[in-house]
């Protein structure tokens, strides 16, 4: 059964560029998560991403080490904007039109984030990669991608991982663990189910917008779980 959505939020983690590599951007990463854009694409649902910043720099993670910060969050924000050019490259590349738009203004490089332009965008069929998360410290791309999901009135948040969805417990540690088909935001919040950052899975919660979490790395997986095919764990406020 098709899943009843039309236009989507595609959250990556900046991981998912780095394809083998420990760091930074893998071109070849890249365009194959291009294509999985493409292809959802050309089955006609609108699109909007956003790409984290991990695969460059993490403010927490720099903190840990004596980093103040909101330096070290403004600098892990500056990452996602050439995540976001990267994937705009690719996309492009791809024949997918595409417009980046950040929270942190940067006139010579993308457009500044204005929602109803954003809007405007996917009208015309563009595709929209949302930049540099809310362009505040202390936040995450994961509540960047909540917020820019409501703004954008997105049917879904889709939520792109390297597993087919959420367990009761981390799969790659324990063989025995459990997926979950459906689950409500409550339960993810009270089991403390790591899926996205509490204030994001909030967002959506308080926002009504269902949360689709898959796995990015298969080859066409995409475009299968939109069709409501492939695995996938969806998080609702009914489940
Ligand atoms: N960040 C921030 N505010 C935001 C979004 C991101 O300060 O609204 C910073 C924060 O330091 C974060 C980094 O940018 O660690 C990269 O984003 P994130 O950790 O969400 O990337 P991901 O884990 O998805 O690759």
């Amino acid at each position: 059964m098709s899943r009843p959505f039309k236009r989507i939020l595609l959250k990556l983690s900046g991981e998912a560029l780095m394809g083998d590599g420990a760091y930074g951007i893998d071109v070849a990463a890249v365009d194959r998560l291009a294509g999985e854009v493409k292809a959802a694409r050309d089955a006609g649902f609108e699109l909007c991403l956003v790409i984290g910043g991990g695969n460059i720099f993490r403010g927490l993670a720099a903190a840990a080490k004596g980093f103040e910060r909101a330096t070290g969050d403004y600098m892990g924000m500056l990452a996602t904007i050439m995540n976001a050019l990267a994937v705009q490259n690719g996309l492009e590349r791809a024949g997918v039109d595409t417009r980046v738009q950040s929270a942190i203004p940067m006139a010579s490089v993308c457009e500044p984030y204005i929602r109803r332009r954003a809007q405007r965008h996917l009208e015309k069929g563009r595709t929209v990669i949302f930049a540099a998360g809310v362009g505040s410290p202390f936040f995450t791309t994961d509540t960047g991608a909540a917020l820019r999901a409501a703004e954008m009135g997105c049917d879904a948040l889709f939520k792109g991982t390297s597993v087919d969805g959420i367990y009761d417990s981390d799969p790659k540690k324990n063989a025995s663990a459990k997926r979950y088909d459906r689950i409500s935001f409550a339960d993810v919040l009270g089991k403390d189910l790591k899926v996205m950052d509490a204030s994001a899975v909030a967002l959506c919660r308080d926002n009504n917008i269902p949360i689709v979490v898959f796995n990015i790395r298969e080859h066409g997986n995409l475009a299968r779980v939109l069709a409501g095919e492939g695995t996938a764990t969806i998080v609702t406020n009914e489940a």
